[in-house]
């Protein structure tokens, strides 16, 4: 079994194109340039990354970085099991060693000291020092780099030593009428139920800065979207996925209830 076997994308991923990103994301990968996906959250940066991995035939390592995400838990560590230690790369060792793309999403949720260890692959070394092992990883003519961040109103910034390795891609929701495919697509109820739920969605976004710090992203109508294909009614549905998560404030509450009324 090869090391990467449980990290390849199976099925083709359904990702809808909302500008140039897929031929943007082939020119950055064909050179190996790191790239870094901004956008905020649930807005399809994920998605596509899976499905470039899928489209350029290479295995996709995701790791959902944290508080607690250590230089260790990227890198790598000696086990001790009965037969004494062993060693265990990390997905990014993983990723460097044997030629997966390596996603780390929403990077700066990572430790400060974590973030440095991807540097020197990414740059012209491309190599990881891995300190543990007294070894230094030079990375598969494969590999590459890919980072997401959400630079939303109260995010932790991302140290400028790190974002200045990569090439970017901005995202944001998609355009109202690609919405609604995206939505009726992924959750298979009628467009036209799909538009209402992005209409109001995009009220919801409206509300940004005035009691939301961000407004409902696809992945909410989306859920939405699926309870509705499950027989839930259409504003019920909405209060569940989109409204109750968003806020527990009551005066922002009743401005979103105002908003339904007037999308449904
Ligand atoms: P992010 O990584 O930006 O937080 P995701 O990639 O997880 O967000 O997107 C959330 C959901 O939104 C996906 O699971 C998918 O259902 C939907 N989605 C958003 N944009 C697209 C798109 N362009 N094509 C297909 N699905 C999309």
């Amino acid at each position: 079994m090869h090391p990467l076997d449980a990290w390849r994308v199976g099925a083709e991923p359904f990702y809808q194109e909302v500008g140039a990103e897929v031929a943007l994301f082939e020119a950055a990968y064909a050179r190996r340039l790191p790239l870094l996906l901004k956008g905020p959250t649930g807005c399809g940066k994920t998605r596509f990354v899976e499905y470039m991995a899928w489209r350029l035939g290479r295995p996709l390592v995701t790791v959902a970085c944290n508080d607690d995400l250590s230089a260790n838990d990227l890198v790598g560590r000696w086990l001790l099991d009965a037969d004494g230690t062993r060693w265990q790369d990390g997905p990014l060792t993983l990723a460097a060693r044997y030629g997966a793309i390596c996603y780390l999403d929403e990077i700066v949720e990572a430790r400060a000291d974590t973030a440095v260890v991807i540097h020197p692959l990414t740059d012209t070394r491309r190599m990881l020092p891995v300190g543990a092992r007294n070894e230094i990883v030079r990375a598969h003519p494969d590999f590459a780099l890919a980072v997401s961040y959400n630079p939303g109103a109260d995010a932790r910034e991302m140290k400028t030593s790190t974002r200045q390795r990569f090439c970017a891609l901005a995202f944001d929701y998609p355009a109202r009428e690609a919405e609604a495919a995206i939505v009726a697509r992924e959750s298979g109820i009628a467009p036209e139920r799909a538009a209402q739920i992005v209409g109001l969605g995009i009220r919801t976004r409206r509300l940004q800065g005035q009691g939301l710090d961000e407004g409902a992203s696809t992945r909410m109508l989306v859920q939405a979207a699926t309870l509705v294909a499950q027989g839930v009614a259409l504003g019920d549905a909405c209060r569940m996925a989109l409204l109750d998560p968003l806020t527990d404030d009551p005066a922002t509450r009743q401005a979103l209830e105002g908003a339904l009324d007037a999308a449904l």
